[in-house]
């Protein structure tokens, strides 16, 4: 039970013991790192019962090169159901807690959807009481921060944990070593506990941390050699330095390679190890493990765990592999071709030879099984792991696992009948689909605590943050005008807060009354943020032209980081702060648009925009998207999406009705006939639909000023004449430009009646159920891990 004035005491001590200070001399960010220490106090005891409870019988592992966790204080609190409690301690301290919940470094070890969905996987596994660890790297620093210079994406190292990180525990005494061909490392555990909701099981996510056998060599520091004495340990610790800040896109480095050996060989010998304590044969590994593979960048545990099986423990080949192929289950997360990993075969053989042998033989094996079930030689080819000096990731993974998952029902369809159809044909087993979920604790509950509030009153209770089908019982009020009114004036409440918000971080000042048009994902093109620009900037001018047309203002928003190595992200980054610069500067028309693109979007500047969103802009290209969760965050906030038929949007959809939401756009069947027929022509919809050369000329005329960097001139190529291996268009912006245009009409005409606007939104909210994450993983749990519920 919580006691408030041994809190309270807890807080002054770690004050005098940590820092040697009492609370009136204390810098805030020492108070934050006392009160979160003290909060790691409460909880530690089910912490230890925890891991106790799961090691009797089998438990999942996630193994995942991101995690985008976020801040920990705030939804620690919710999860414990403190946060009340903790606030009014606080307040007799004289202490605020929105201040020091606002001081907290996000843990930005994630680049976007992937790395999030493994953050919220955490939360419902810990909350259902699932033996669930998360297994990922430590970086020191996370994904960069982002600043804009003239409209220029600027990136700056993410030093996340410059004041300390109170949430994690060195386990020194698990350490162990990870072999390279030019090196051995130390990999050392940092554990983080994940608090569930409304039990009190306390899981873990485990995260390694390179560093050097040898912390510098005596001889060469007295030789006075200093820079060589700790040459070793810098290469050492380079290892987990930096989080990768790509996304969807294939990064092969060296380095990148390290990373994805470091998790794959330090977790897998940390469960080896524990595995022997249990004193039982081998082949009894896969009724005590589950691993699942979060996309390809963990899969090199395939042969890690036959390399550790034969080499370390002396099992025959045929043996480990049944254990392997048991034990690993695989996600994929994208259909992107370029975004599929492979690694150049000198490269990889290079750093990991004993690695690549064991893919070798893993190849020749799977060749002989192809050919036994008379597969075409050419086929062949296609499907083996290793060819064209490449090895080739994905095919792995399905090769070396049990099970192979999508992430929405459209993604598993295509990837079944299109991307992977070889591979369904030869497997039809194991193909599944999970669609991806959100965490209601951190997407409304802590992120919309007015919705929250006003909606367990509704309900009368508040299990509903963990059974969220309980939602469906608000529908019956859609009609309800005190409620809608009631509804709507909670997001007038958040649109306040996030325009203050705005009003500090971007210094610019928005309109509560516009409809706030929000895109936030991270810049590719395949998402699209170009159709969006070109949208607004048509709207610009057809006001210009038309000053007294009727129109409803709207305020559009977007967060997005490009990969610092992707030029034409960055151009579009350019371009849209430029038609921002354009509008917002021009007074006859910024009383109607504005353009806002915030700077270093991440998981807590997401948690203010998902609140206060009226309109959800989730316009992928058909096809590409595989799934999408921030379009479940903005449904779970009652906002309406504006978007393709692709992903979860057509989940969504289906849940709330196309009444309630926007769809326009080429479906995939269309896109996909286009371009088996070639028939796509960009340049007939650019002279023809009405306005669209217009915008799309400002990239080449001069309105807007590149500075010189070709970038815009380039965006304009790629649309036009084609750029890199891509055709003309490639993601079919100018085909779905008018339909697009039309869709937002609907949304002005829809927002203009209150109540009808309200219904919408209210529709979705009610619906959003299916998005929990605690589905997703139920479903994990129950059709790929076969594990149970352990409550301690
Ligand atoms: C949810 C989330 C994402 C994923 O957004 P999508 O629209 O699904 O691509 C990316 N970044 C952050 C910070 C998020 O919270």
């Amino acid at each position: 039970m919580f006691n408030k004035v041994d809190f309270k005491e807890d807080i002054l001590k770690i004050l005098k013991i940590h820092f040697g200070k009492s609370l009136d001399n204390s810098l805030s960010n020492e108070k934050y790192y006392a009160v979160s220490k003290a909060i790691m106090n409460l909880i530690t005891d089910n912490w230890i019962k925890t891991d106790i409870k799961y090691k009797e019988g089998k438990e999942a592992y996630y193994f995942s090169a991101e995690y985008l966790m976020g801040r920990a204080l705030g939804n620690n609190l919710i999860n414990l159901g403190l946060y009340e409690d903790v606030k009014e301690v606080l307040n007799e301290l004289e202490i605020d807690i929105n201040n020091i919940e606002n001081l907290e470094e996000d843990a930005g070890l994630g680049n976007g959807g992937l790395g999030r969905l493994a953050a919220c996987f955490m939360d419902s596994s810990a909350t259902l009481s699932l033996p669930v660890t998360g297994y990922g790297l430590r970086y020191n620093y996370g994904i960069f921060k982002q600043e804009f210079k003239n409209g220029f994406q600027v990136e700056k190292a993410d030093n996340w944990l410059k004041h300390g990180d109170p949430w994690s525990v060195k386990r020194e005494e698990d350490t162990v070593i990870v072999d390279f061909s030019d090196s051995k490392v130390k990999a050392v555990p940092y554990d983080t506990p994940i608090i569930g909701y409304g039990t009190n099981n306390v899981n873990t996510l485990r995260l390694w941390q390179a560093e050097p056998i040898m912390e510098f060599d005596f001889t060469l520091f007295n030789e006075q050699e200093y820079d060589k004495s700790v040459k070793e340990k810098n290469r050492a610790e380079d290892i987990t330095r930096v989080l990768y800040p790509n996304d969807s896109k294939e990064e092969g480095k060296i380095l990148r390679l390290k990373q994805q050996y470091l998790l794959a060989s330090a977790s897998l010998q940390d469960l080896i190890r524990e595995f022997k304590l249990r004193n039982i044969d081998f082949s009894e590994f896969p009724k005590y493990h589950a691993i699942q593979l979060n996309d390809t960048h963990p899969v090199v545990a395939i042969p890690e765990l036959m390399r550790l099986l034969i080499d370390g423990e002396g099992l025959d080949w045929s043996k480990a592999w049944e254990i392997t192929q048991k034990t690993f289950a695989y996600t994929n997360h994208t259909i992107l071709s370029e975004a599929l990993e492979k690694w150049y075969v000198p490269l990889f053989k290079k750093v990991l030879p004993r690695i690549y042998e064991i893919i070798t033989l893993i190849d020749e094996r799977f060749v002989e099984e192809l050919k036994s079930k008379n597969i075409k030689e050419d086929k062949i080819e296609e499907m083996r792991i290793i060819s064209n000096e490449l090895i080739h990731m994905a095919w792995l993974a399905i090769h070396g696992t049990y099970t192979t998952n999508g992430v929405a029902q459209l993604h598993t369809d295509i990837l079944k009948n299109q991307e992977l159809n070889d591979w369904y044909k030869l497997y039809p087993n194991r193909f599944q689909n999970k669609t991806n979920g959100i965490t209601p604790r951190r997407w409304i509950a802590l992120a919309n605590k007015e919705l929250t509030d006003f909606i367990a009153e509704l309900l009368g209770q508040e299990d509903w943050l963990t059974d969220l089908s309980m939602l469906k019982e608000l529908e019956k009020y859609s009609d309800d005008e005190e409620i809608l009114n009631k509804f709507l004036g909670i997001k007038r409440e958040k649109k306040e807060q996030l325009a203050r918000y705005i009003k500090e971080e971007e210094g610019i000042d928005i309109n509560i009354d516009s409809i706030f048009d929000i895109q936030i994902k991270r810049l590719h093109e395949y998402k699209r943020q170009l159709l969006n620009a070109f949208h607004i900037l048509d709207l610009y001018y057809r006001i210009k032209e038309n000053p007294n047309m009727d129109f409803v203002p709207k305020t559009f928003i977007f967060g997005a980081k490009a990969a610092p190595g992707y030029f034409r992200a960055k151009g579009i980054i350019k371009y849209i702060n430029e038609i921002a610069k354009l509008i917002n500067n021009d007074p006859k028309v910024n009383e109607k648009i504005k353009v806002v693109f915030v700077h270093n979007y991440r998981v807590s500047y997401a948690e203010k925009l998902f609140p206060a969103a009226d309109v959800s802009e989730q316009i992928s290209t058909a096809g590409k998207e595989a799934s999408g969760t921030g379009n479940m965050k903005f449904m779970l906030n009652g906002t309406p999406t504006l978007g393709t038929y692709d992903g979860a949007n057509v989940e969504i959809v289906e849940e709330a009705g196309e009444d309630n939401n926007f769809i326009f756009g080429a479906r995939v069947e269309e896109i996909e006939e286009m371009k088996k027929n070639n028939s796509y022509d960009p340049e007939k919809y650019y002279e023809n639909i009405k306005g669209l050369k217009r915008v799309v000329d400002t990239l080449i005329d001069g309105t807007f000023d590149d500075e010189g960097t070709g970038m815009f001139e380039e965006l304009y190529d790629a649309l036009l004449k084609g750029a890199s291996w891509h055709e003309p268009d490639h993601y079919f912006i100018f085909r779905d430009f008018d339909d697009y245009r039309k869709s937002h009409e609907e949304v002005s005409n829809a927002y203009k009646d209150k109540l009808v606007w309200a219904k919408k939104c209210w529709i979705n909210m009610a619906n959003a159920g299916k998005f929990n994450s605690d589905r997703t993983i139920r479903q994990y749990a129950e059709e790929i891990w076969s594990i149970n519920s352990k409550r301690i």
